[in-house]
């Protein structure tokens, strides 16, 4: 899918774009750009730092992928593939996605208090585990 929508934006899939891609695809978690070069790697030991960064600016650009500043962690990159917040636990660096229609029927009645329709919107919540350190999977 995601090979399909960057060769429809004019990119051209060379073996290096294709590791990145391919390994964008396979994350679950929201890798850094170093991370993401080093899985990319293991398909193709020739890709660069630079690669990655310029297929990310790629993506991000065509709203394909989000880039996030998670407060002190590294900036961090997903394919944006479904509307979902974020819970990082401040001790672990751990990210949990969520959505919430309570959540979103209450960030709607805010936008409409200020007389505006609400058209997007993302919260980070960081916070400290309740469960101690040793019960972390
Ligand atoms: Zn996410």
């Amino acid at each position: 899918m995601i090979f399909e929508r960057c060769a429809e934006l004019g990119m051209r899939l060379t073996r290096q774009r294709r590791a990145v891609l391919q390994v964008l695809g396979d994350a679950n978690d929201h890798p850094t750009i170093e991370t993401i070069q080093s899985r990319a790697q293991e398909h193709d030991p020739s890709v660069s730092i630079a690669t990655v960064y310029r297929i990310l600016q790629f993506l991000c650009r065509h709203n394909l992928a989000l880039k996030h500043d998670f407060g002190s962690l590294s900036t961090r990159y997903e394919l944006n593939r479904w509307d979902h917040h974020h819970l990082v636990d401040v001790e672990t660096g751990q990210i949990v996605e969520f959505a919430s229609d309570s959540l979103d029927r209450a960030v709607r009645a805010v936008a409409g208090e200020f007389g505006y329709d609400l058209v997007d919107y993302r919260f980070d919540l960081f916070g400290r585990s309740k469960k101690p350190l040793a019960d972390h999977a």
